[in-house]
C-alpha cells in the first residue's frame, strides 16, 4: 500500500491536472502542501475538502519524522506545492528519502512541471539536457558558471523576473553572445512568451522592458 502520493499540481492553468491526481487528494487522509492557502485555492476548484497542513522549507526538517509515524501508522499522505512537481525546486526530497528510509511506498504521479514545455518548445536539442534549477544567488556562482561554459547538453534554469536581465548577461559573458537560447515566461497562463535567438539577441528583448512572471531559461549547449 502507497502511504505517500507526490501529486503534481498545475504551473498557471488549473485545468492542467490529471484526473488521477484530482483522485487521490480526494482519497487521501491528509494533504500536505507547500502553502495551505494557494493549494486551498486549487482544492476549492475542484470542491475537494480534506485537512491540509503546511510543509515547506522552512518547517520541513523539524515535521518530517510526525508525519513518518503517521504513515507507520496506516495514513495516506498526498504531497503537494505551490505549482509543478514537488521535489523540483520544491519540498519533497527530505519527505521521500525518510520514507523510503522508513520502508513506506512512495508514487510520483507524473503531471506539470515548467521545465519540460519550455525545453521542449525552445527548438534547441532535448534528447539530453541538464536541469540547474535556480543558480546560487551569490556563493558558487561564477565556479558553476565557468563550469558550465564546458556544458555540451542543453541547459534549463530557473530565474526570478528581478534577476533575468543581469543573468542573461552574465550567460553572455561566459557561454558567448552566439550562443543560442531560449526564455519562456508565464507558461500555460494568459501572458506566455517565448523568445527565442542568440544571448545577445534574447538579451537585448528583455532589456527592452519592464520583465514580469515567472521564467524558465533554456541554454543550447557548447558546440565545436
Ligand atoms: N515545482 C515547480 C516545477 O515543477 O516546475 C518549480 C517550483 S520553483 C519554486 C518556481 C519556479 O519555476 C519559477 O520561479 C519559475 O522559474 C518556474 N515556473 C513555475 N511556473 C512557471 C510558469 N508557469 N512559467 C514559467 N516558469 C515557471
Amino acid at each position: 500500500k502507497t502511504s505517500l502520493f507526490i501529486v503534481p499540481t498545475p504551473i498557471g492553468n488549473l485545468a492542467d491536472i490529471t484526473l488521477r491526481a484530482l483522485d487521490i487528494l480526494k482519497s487521501s487522509d491528509l494533504i500536505l502542501a507547500e502553502d495551505t492557502r494557494t493549494s486551498g485555492f486549487l482544492l476549492k476548484h475542484y470542491s475537494i475538502s480534506k485537512p491540509l497542513q503546511s510543509f515547506h522549507n522552512f518547517n520541513e526538517h523539524k515535521v518530517v519524522n510526525h508525519y513518518i509515524e503517521r504513515m507507520e501508522k496506516g495514513e495516506v499522505m498526498a504531497l503537494v506545492s505551490d505549482a509543478g512537481t514537488p521535489g523540483i525546486s520544491d519540498p519533497g526530497f527530505l519527505i521521500i528519502r525518510a520514507c523510503l528510509q522508513a520502508g513506506l511506498k512512495v508514487e510520483c504521479l507524473p503531471g506539470p512541471t515548467a521545465f519540460v514545455p519550455a525545453l521542449v518548445k525552445s527548438g534547441l536539442p532535448c534528447d539530453r539536457f541538464v536541469f540547474e534549477g535556480f543558480l546560487p544567488v551569490k556563493k558558487g556562482r561564477q565556479t558553476l558558471l565557468t563550469a558550465l561554459a564546458q556544458e555540451e547538453r542543453t541547459m534549463i534554469f530557473y530565474e526570478s523576473p528581478y534577476r533575468l536581465v543581469k543573468t542573461l548577461e552574465q550567460f553572455k559573458t561566459y557561454f558567448g553572445a552566439e550562443r543560442k537560447a531560449s526564455v519562456s515566461r508565464e507558461l500555460t497562463k494568459m501572458f506566455e512568451e517565448t523568445f527565442t535567438g542568440t544571448l545577445e539577441e534574447v538579451l537585448t528583448h528583455f532589456q527592452a522592458k519592464e520583465v514580469k512572471g515567472e521564467i524558465v531559461m533554456v541554454v543550447a549547449g557548447r558546440e565545436d
